[in-house]
């Protein structure tokens, strides 16, 4: 098995949400043992990047800061989202973590967080193994 997915069900708008528990499942589950993870969402109003999942206040600085960095400029898609889609490409969907000894290779302070940016919605996160062994 190369990939494998889970599901996350967000609860608020903009919500940063720690996913690395579940991505260090996924790994276990796909039995790779070194090489990188590639975790992507596969939507267009959230996005998955690496950051500081140590102090629970950077959650909501982030979240704050994501709603701001919205541009003050004119949207004309009918669903009222392209704030989210905005945000989605700015961010991206995708990031690649290092994969060691079955685990993904994160700094003291890193976490990998899926960033809701259209909720609350169902969201599914994709964990696939790019194994060197
Ligand atoms: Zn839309």
């Amino acid at each position: 098995m190369a990939a494998t997915e889970f599901q996350v069900r967000t609860k608020k708008k903009i919500a940063r949400i720690d996913v690395t528990k579940q991505v260090e499942k996924a790994a276990r589950e796909l039995g790779a043992k070194s090489g990188a993870l590639l975790v992507s969402v596969p939507h267009t109003t959230a996005a998955v990047t690496v950051g500081e999942t140590w102090d629970e206040d950077v959650v909501t600085d982030v979240e704050r800061a994501l709603a701001a960095w919205v541009p003050d400029v004119r949207f004309d898609h009918g669903e009222g989202n392209s704030p989210a889609h905005f945000l989605s490409e700015a961010i991206g969907i995708s990031c690649v973590v290092p994969l060691e000894e079955g685990k993904p290779l994160l700094g003291r302070w890193q976490g990998i967080v899926l960033i809701e940016l259209d909720g609350p919605r169902e969201r599914t996160v994709r964990v696939h193994a790019i194994a060197a062994g």
